[in-house]
């Protein structure tokens, strides 16, 4: 087997990113951040001044979804891509207390969810790509040849989150940070549409006591297994 497709689910701020970066760039594959898609969208409904999603009619929705297109470009400077909406660079809005703070809400619209899963199957039809979220091992690829489930300690994972917050100047307290996770998950497990839940076949990593080389380590001995 040439290429496989790795699917990394799991709760907010468990480092699936992190992972799912170095994977790729180890084994040369594209990395597709799809917390970045949802949350581009949230921005483009937020732009349009929506404020309560559930309010919106299904036609707006749609709408709206027609009027959005999301792709990633890669950055040689990072060695990753970074999210565009509608040709615009966006990967640092998104990011921001009040996409965090929205993005779930979105996420559950059924519309949204059916348009961002048809575009990531899209993405890694060719395999070869590393894609981190919530449903990825579950609904995007059922049939992924790797499923990692990722998990830390709540507290370790707000101040990891809080810190990486504050490196790119984005202001928001522990408190809060802490208080977003828990919603976010909350939102995420429970909500109807394709919930955040752990794949029959996934194998799970909690890295609260471990470094990222080790959960490299981990990771990169799985896909050798799944490679031979
Ligand atoms: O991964 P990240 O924390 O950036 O994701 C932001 C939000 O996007 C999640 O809290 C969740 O509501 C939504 N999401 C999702 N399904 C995915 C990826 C993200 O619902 N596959």
């Amino acid at each position: 087997m040439s290429k496989i497709v790795i699917a990394i689910d799991g709760y907010s701020s468990c480092g699936k990113s992190t992972l799912a970066k170095t994977l790729a760039k180890h084994l040369s594959y594209a990395f597709i951040d799809t917390g970045a898609m949802y949350r581009a969208a949230t921005l483009y409904f937020m732009r349009r001044g929506v404020i309560d999603f559930d309010s919106l009619t299904e036609e707006t929705i749609e709408n709206y979804l027609n009027q959005i297109t999301i792709d990633f470009r890669y950055n040689e400077t990072k060695g990753f891509s970074d999210a565009y909406l509608n040709g615009e660079y966006v990967e640092d809005e998104i990011r921001s207390k009040a996409v965090s703070n929205a993005v779930s809400a979105l996420s559950q619209l059924k519309a949204v969810r059916t348009k961002m899963v048809g575009l990531q199957q899209e993405l890694g039809k060719k395999k070869g790509v590393v894609m981190d979220g919530r449903d990825i091992g579950t609904v995007v690829f059922p049939d992924a040849e790797l499923k990692l489930f990722m998990t830390a300690d709540p507290k370790v994972r707000a101040i990891r989150r809080f810190e990486e917050l504050q490196s790119k100047g984005v202001e928001m307290t522990l408190e809060e940070v802490m208080q977003n996770l828990t919603e976010r998950d909350s939102n995420d497990t429970n909500r109807k549409e394709n919930p955040l839940v752990q794949a029959e076949d996934a194998i799970v990593i909690d890295n609260t006591n471990i470094t990222r080389e080790e959960q490299l380590r981990i990771a990169l001995d799985l896909v050798n297994e799944r490679l031979n």
